[in-house]
């Protein structure tokens, strides 16, 4: 993220950047000073001097209006660059309503400004920043309508879990299934995990959203486990279930997640919990504590969509897995690209040597199990296989294999 930071250094009497230039960054001050001023009837009037440690031009990374003063140095300066690209995905990345919040207080202070210093009100409306701020308004009513839309959703029961099935690649026999949640709209009909996990996961309604899951994927799994006919001759199946980030900062949950299965009569053995490398990340420390909790208490951790975070390698080493699970990214490409297939083998030779299972994500055809059984990656999930399934079609499913 701070990659594109910059220091630059400034002599006496040198400008920074003038009332009205187009603003795209602003600058932290590591030594020196600044003189900030405003021009008005062709005079200068000094607004503020500002001395190391201090920001100035920081307006600019967040509305796209021109500069309202001239900053100029009054020494050797040091200052170091903070480029609008860096906020601008962050901000995207982060809540909708703090943004327009944002938006909206700049507004409000340019508007102000702008009226003490006496300038035209009308210089400053230009079509860029009252555009931002109507978008941002689109995303935040969009966003608090989804939010209540999940609170009625929660109470009415509208979520509901899909399976897919997970199969041993050696011989082809169904050893479990990831549960991925469904939110039946009255409405829109059928809605996807990514139009609302996001929101869930920015207003906290993830966490109850993450129970329910929990226990629904519990009363599912005697069905599907019952129904299965391995599970008379071997292990009972298992179930996946995916752990939001936020879910996993908690530490109170895994008692939570204890009682949850006691309740349901179902042995930790049977349940994975899926965790992405960004949950991992957030709250490193915690985390790795939490999963060494969950890990003792006879949960199976799976490390999923390995490959596309950032650091894949050092999680490995830091966070105690039972298996990762290879990214549909890379599957899906590797028959056609060798660089994807030299990734898949690369990280299925380091899982075997570090004694972790490999599931493989998006297996879409025959060949692709056929490359993967060589490469000995212990299981595929995909659309080969079956896509996600109602209950009842995994039941079903269950029952054939
Ligand atoms: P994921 O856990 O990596 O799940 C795999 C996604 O890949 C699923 O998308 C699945 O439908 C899709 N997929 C499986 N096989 C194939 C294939 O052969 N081809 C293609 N193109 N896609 C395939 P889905 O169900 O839309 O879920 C998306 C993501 O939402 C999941 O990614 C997971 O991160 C999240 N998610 C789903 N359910 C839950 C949940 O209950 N809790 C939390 N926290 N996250 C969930
Ligand atoms: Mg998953
Ligand atoms: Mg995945």
């Amino acid at each position: 993220m701070f990659e594109s930071l910059e220091h630059l250094t400034y002599q006496s009497g040198e400008q920074i950047f003038q009332e009205g230039d187009k603003g795209d960054c602003a600058f932290l001050i590591e030594s020196g000073s600044i003189d900030i001023s405003t021009r008005k009837d062709s005079k200068f009037y000094r607004i503020i001097i500002l001395e190391e440690g201090d920001l100035f031009g920081e307006i600019a990374l967040i509305d796209n209006e021109p500069r309202t003063a001239t900053a100029t140095a009054l020494e050797e300066t040091r200052l170091i660059r903070i480029d609008r690209d860096l906020i601008d995905t962050e901000l995207a990345n982060g809540n909708p309503i703090i943004e327009h919040i944002l938006r909206l207080v700049l507004k409000r202070f340019r508007h102000t400004y702008y009226k003490l210093i006496g300038k035209d009100l009308l210089s400053i409306k230009t079509s860029k920043s009252e555009q931002a701020l109507s978008d941002t308004q689109k995303n935040l009513i969009e966003h608090v309508r989804k939010a209540s839309d999940i609170n009625v959703a929660l109470k009415q029961d509208q979520f509901i879990l899909y399976y897919q099935p997970i199969i041993l690649i050696e011989d082809e026999q169904l050893v479990g299934f990831e549960a991925l949640i469904r939110w039946m709209h009255p409405d829109d009909g059928l809605i996807l995990p990514m139009q609302f996990l996001n929101i869930a996961e920015n207003t906290g309604q993830i966490l109850p959203i993450g129970i329910w899951v929990l226990e629904q994927a519990c009363r599912d799994f005697k069905k599907l486990n019952k129904s299965s006919r391995n599970s008379s001759k071997q292990a009972p199946l298992f179930i996946s279930v995916n752990l939001s980030a936020r879910q996993l900062a908690r530490a109170g949950d895994t008692e939570q997640f204890v009682n949850i299965l006691r309740k349901a009569q179902v042995d930790p053995e049977n349940i994975k919990l899926e965790v992405t490398e960004t949950a991992l990340i957030e709250e490193a420390e915690i985390t790795q504590h939490i999963l060494s909790d969950l890990r003792d208490l006879g949960f199976h951790v799976s490390l999923d969509d390995f490959g596309t975070g950032y650091s894949s390698l050092s999680h490995l080493q830091n966070f105690p897995v039972d298996d990762i699970k290879i990214d549909l990214s890379f599957i899906s490409r590797m028959l056609e690209d060798p660089n994807s297939m030299q990734i898949v083998k690369a990280s299925i030779n380091l899982a075997r040597a570090m004694d972790l299972e490999t599931v493989a994500e998006g297996v879409e055809s025959k060949e692709d199990v056929k490359q993967l059984g060589y490469m000995k990656c212990t299981y595929a999930q995909g659309y080969y296989y079956a896509k996600p399934l109602p209950l009842p079609d995994a039941i079903d499913f269950s029952r054939q294999n």
